[in-house]
């Protein structure tokens, strides 16, 4: 099974969105099941609703989930666990108290030395702590394990100090937790963050501290940083799904983006459905990425171009196939719903008249719009009628016109967009 195990902490970010659709991805083409898991262990950093949120947002991307859980309803199990690893030798309660623990840190820091957790202090403040937390052993030898876009990964048993795997509340710590779900949901393979590496040694710990020998296949996303260089974090609002979502992006041109980071997949454009046919995560780069921001705008474009008059009307709130078609034209210079949702505002906005040329034109095509419909038909008729009717011609007759009827003084040719305004002239021309 695959899994996906987002942290209702936050808004979900572009790294757990990309994670998450890697994770369908390998689970369609594997065959295997895919599985959403909450993973709800802090309680101070949880936000109420942010599960539903999240979730709500991988059902738009299409990232369907065979199983959902939260980890919080496995916290007897993680006890129980920890327990049975208390029995086996290979954890042990521990007693130091905060204060301890920062005293050793400074002497560490003071030495120039790393700090690293002694087991020989586990009984230390026993008489003053009543509330131990639960350590796992520390490694006694190396750990090695093959990450698909990294490579192989080592790490030495000074490294994995005898961590927490039970807090003094009773609550598991996030590796425990995780390394003991990701057993018994019998995951096969994990993909996550970069920013996951280091956990994984200790998650793998845990397991074979427990003596579960199925080997688990790993790769850590390389991060991606923002347009300074910098990894991305909650104070970019790109790194955000939702701001992205609610800027006009569509879920298919954000999946198409983020698949195409870091590597060259065999389509410019494309969709998930295609992408599970060829995509193969072991040609993503290894190195961070940078967010492209006009990379994505353009791809979104590509997509809103591919979308059928009625989606394109329905994503712009309207159910009239002109108002898509209409989307269409303009996005010669659009590349997001909100840009469309803003070209088409003005279209409709009320406009100033600036100038008698400009209350002739508009009076004169009110005026055929009540008596003489059959000129407006097309950009052709009207103009040779409005040519006739008010003796202007070329910018004095065209400038004043396009602002009547687009709201801006530049834009796609009257002529390529005249057909989808014509009935609605009068909306458009209200004074
Ligand atoms: N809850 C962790 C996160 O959101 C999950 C990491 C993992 O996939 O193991 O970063």
């Amino acid at each position: 099974m695959l899994r996906f195990a987002p942290s209702p902490t936050g808004d979900l970010h572009i790294g757990n969105l990309r994670a998450a659709i890697l994770n369908y991805i390998i689970a369609k083409q594997t065959n295997d099941r895919f599985l959403i898991r909450i993973e709800d262990t802090d309680n101070a950093r949880n936000i109420d609703g942010k599960d539903k949120e999240i979730l709500g947002i991988l059902n738009l991307f299409g990232l369907f989930w065979d199983r959902l859980v939260y980890q919080s309803e496995n916290f007897k199990q993680h006890n129980i666990i920890a327990n049975e690893l208390i029995k086996k030798g290979k954890a042990f309660y521990c007693y130091c108290t905060k204060e301890f623990l920062a005293l050793k840190k400074e002497e560490a820091i003071k030495e120039g030395r790393a700090f690293r957790y002694d087991d020989s202090w586990a009984l230390q403040c026993r008489d003053i702590n009543p509330n131990p937390v639960i350590r796992l052993k520390g490694a006694d030898s190396t750990t090695i394990f093959f990450d698909e876009i990294k490579g192989e990964c080592k790490f030495s048993k000074n490294e994995i100090d005898s961590f927490v795997i039970i807090r003094e509340d009773g609550i598991p710590t996030y590796n425990f937790a995780c390394s003991i779900d990701d057993m018994i949901y019998d995951i096969s393979y994990i993909i996550r963050g970069e920013d996951h590496t280091s956990n994984t040694p200790k998650q793998i710990l845990v397991r074979q501290s427990l003596g579960y020998l199925k080997e688990i296949k790993y790769a850590h996303l390389p991060i991606i940083l923002n347009q300074y260089g910098k990894k991305m974090s909650k104070r970019d609002n790109e790194s955000s799904v939702s701001w992205l979502l609610s800027q006009g992006f569509l879920p298919q041109a954000i999946i198409n983006y983020l698949l195409s980071m870091g590597n060259k997949p065999k389509k410019e454009i494309f969709n998930l459905k295609e992408a599970l046919e060829w995509f193969d995560i072991k040609t993503l780069s290894k190195s961070p990425v940078k967010f492209d921001i006009d990379q994505l705008r353009y791809i979104n474009r590509e997509h809103l171009k591919a979308l059928n008059l009625k989606d394109m009307a329905n994503l712009l709130e309207s159910s009239d196939l002109s108002i898509g078609a209409l989307a269409k034209v303009y996005l010669e210079e659009a590349s997001t719903l909100n840009e469309l949702r803003d070209k088409i505002a003005l279209i409709f906005s009320k406009k100033e008249i600036t100038s008698d040329n400009m209350r002739l034109i508009r009076d004169n095509i009110m005026k055929l719009v009540d008596k003489d419909s059959k000129s407006l038909e097309d950009f052709n008729s009207l103009k040779a009628k409005l040519i006739g009717l008010t003796n202007l011609n070329g910018k004095d007759l065209f400038q004043p016109l396009r602002y009547l009827l687009t709201g801006a003084n530049k834009g796609p040719l009257l002529n390529d967009i005249y057909i989808y305004l014509r009935f609605y002239l009068k909306e458009i021309l209200r004074s």
